[in-house]
């Protein structure tokens, strides 16, 4: 069965086309700049790369444009689209209204619209992806759509309701809901196979440190808290996000800055975290770097990061009386060396011991166990994959259709 995955944002595209026999990756790429002039279209078929320049007006044009690339020209990987078994569609809100992945109907879409206001560029796109896939595979492939935050469901109340009135939840459902679900749910499944211990026995706190980041909380295979809240923007320091401030922070800065809501909301967002602290740089190998050499600043964003990052560890070894399993994944969380050995080094006094040699040898895409044999908890760096979570999801629901 041939799945086609697909993470639509306001201006781009991106998809992966899984072949679920052997759950191999067929192609992938993205159509970016859909919506300007010219835009790019890129095709990963293996280790090869094509690309070209094109418009695409709009997301139903961007599909038709990978549509052809796959299906027509030298390098094309399949015969017909009619090939192609389902799509499944990342979604980064559900709210309190899906807690599970689902096939879409007109009243799963109307639903996913209704949760605009929680994430108003995120559920704007991800609608106009659905639609235009609609009307490019017809009403004869079934589509599914995988939330966000559907894993976080199973939070209870005392760690999804934040301490502003209660009418506010009532009013307008605002709380907690977690992001990066489909990753946390991946790795902690992973994690579980590679303990050898069923999900449902084990305390687990997986890390996705990316440019996003977010941390959870896993009991008995269920999320009891994580870092990240209504929005994204919760937790701690991300690239260019701010993570948790005190609010007072944000009132005093418009006052004295007098910036407006999307002002507010632009800095904290796009001018903050590991940019803002650094003095402009996001990335975390030009952190690592300026730090080795000698910048002063560079080194104290990244010792902020990793004090928050601990922090949150041990208010969840905290929240969960106790862990089993420490996992390491995202982009930060599956390449950076300083950051795992200084988070590991500072659970040493829980009797965490681990491996050096794993720690350099662990690169993206590669994983291991970096914990030592006996540690009293254990440590992998699992590469997440979020495309096959949503694929095995709509294979799932496709084959009970
Ligand atoms: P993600 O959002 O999961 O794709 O993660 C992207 C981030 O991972 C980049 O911005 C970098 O900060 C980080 N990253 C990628 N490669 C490396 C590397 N080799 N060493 C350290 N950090 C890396």
């Amino acid at each position: 069965m041939k799945i086609l995955v697909i993470n639509a944002g306001s201006s781009s595209l991106k998809y992966q086309l899984i072949d679920m026999d052997g759950e191999r990756v067929i192609a992938k790429g993205v159509c970016e700049r859909v919506g300007e002039p010219v835009g790019n279209f890129e095709l990963k078929i293996g280790d090869e790369k094509f690309t070209k320049q094109v418009e695409m007006k709009n997301h139903t044009e961007a599909f038709l444009v990978m549509k052809e690339a796959l299906t027509e020209g030298e390098h094309a990987v399949l015969h017909d689209l009619s090939e192609i078994a389902a799509v499944g569609h990342r979604i980064v809100q559900g709210g309190a209204l899906f807690k599970e992945s689902t096939l879409v109907t007109e009243k799963v879409i109307e639903g996913i619209e209704s949760l605009i206001d929680l994430a108003p560029l995120h559920n704007k796109a991800h609608i106009q992806g659905i639609r235009a896939s609609l009307e490019v595979f017809g009403p004869d492939v079934p589509e599914v759509v995988v939330f966000d935050n559907a894993f976080h469901s199973t939070m209870p109340p005392e760690a999804y309701l934040f301490g502003v009135p209660y009418e506010y939840y009532e009013k307008y459902a605002v709380r907690r809901y977690g992001f990066h679900g489909t990753s946390h749910r991946y790795v902690s499944g992973e994690c579980a196979r590679l303990m050898g211990k069923p999900l449902e026995e084990i305390k687990l706190i997986t890390c996705h440190l990316g440019n996003g980041s977010s941390i959870t909380a896993i009991k008995d295979g269920k999320v009891i808290d994580t870092s990240m809240g209504l929005t994204p923007l919760d937790g701690f320091i991300m690239g260019t996000r701010s993570g948790g401030v005190d609010p007072s922070v944000i009132t005093f800065l418009q006052e004295k800055e007098g910036w407006t809501p999307a002002e507010t909301s632009e800095i904290l967002n796009k001018k903050s975290g590991v940019f803002g602290l650094s003095g402009g740089m996001s990335d975390d190998r030009d952190i690592q770097n300026a730090a080795a050499a000698g910048d002063a600043r560079a080194d104290l964003t990244r010792h902020i990061q990793w004090y928050q990052i601990r922090k949150f560890i041990g208010a969840y070894i905290a929240a969960m009386q106790g862990v089993d399993a420490i996992v390491f994944t995202g982009g930060i969380g599956e390449n950076s060396q300083p950051l795992r050995e200084n988070i590991c080094d500072s659970f040493a006094y829980l009797g965490l011991t681990w491996d050096r040699k794993v720690n350099e040898t662990a690169i993206r895409g590669k994983g291991g166990e970096l914990s030592l044999p006996d540690s009293k908890i254990k440590v992998y760096i699992i590469p997440t994959n979020e495309e096959l979570m949503i694929a095995r999801d709509t294979k799932a629901i496709v084959e009970a259709l």
